[in-house]
C-alpha cells in the first residue's frame, strides 16, 4: 500500500535501520544520509520515512511532508555550508531521468562548481 514499508526497497531499509547509513540529519518524517558514491565535496540524501515512489507522488499523497524533505535539503546545505556558495536539489523522478531507487529522495549536492543543466 503506498506510504507502506516496500520489503524490497533499499532506502525502506535504511530508515528501517536494516541497511547501514552515514545519517547526518534525522527528523520524525525524514532522514538525511551521505551518498554512497558521492558526485561532489556534499552529496546527501534525504528521504521520506514513509515510502512514495518519487517526488511527485510524495506531494500529491502527503504534501507536508514533501514540504520537510525541502526545508530539511536547505538545513543540509546550511549544515554542510554550502549555503553560502549554492548548491543544487535534484529529485530525478523516471527511469529517463537516471532515477535508480524508487523511493522518493533529494539529491543535496555542492561544495564544488556544479556544471548547470538548465
Ligand atoms: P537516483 O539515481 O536519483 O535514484 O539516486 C539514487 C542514489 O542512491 C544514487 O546516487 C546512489 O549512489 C545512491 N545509493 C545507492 N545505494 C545507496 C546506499 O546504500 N547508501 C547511500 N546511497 C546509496
Amino acid at each position: 500500500m503506498a506510504g507502506e514499508p516496500q520489503a524490497d526497497c533499499l532506502f525502506c531499509k535504511i530508515v528501517a535501520g536494516e541497511v547501514p547509513a552515514t545519517i547526518v540529519r534525522e527528523t520524525e518524517t525524514t532522514v538525511a544520509f551521505r551518498d554512497i558514491s558521492p558526485q561532489a565535496p556534499t552529496h546527501v540524501l534525504v528521504i521520506p520515512k514513509v515510502h512514495y515512489a518519487n517526488a511527485g507522488e510524495l506531494a500529491a499523497a502527503e504534501p507536508r511532508i514533501a514540504g520537510e524533505v525541502l526545508s530539511e535539503a536547505a538545513a543540509v546545505a546550511a549544515d554542510e555550508k554550502v549555503d553560502a556558495t549554492g548548491y543544487r536539489i535534484i529529485f530525478n523522478t523516471g527511469p529517463g531521468a537516471g532515477q535508480t531507487v524508487f523511493h522518493a529522495h533529494a539529491h543535496v549536492l555542492g561544495g564544488r562548481d556544479l556544471q548547470r543543466l538548465v
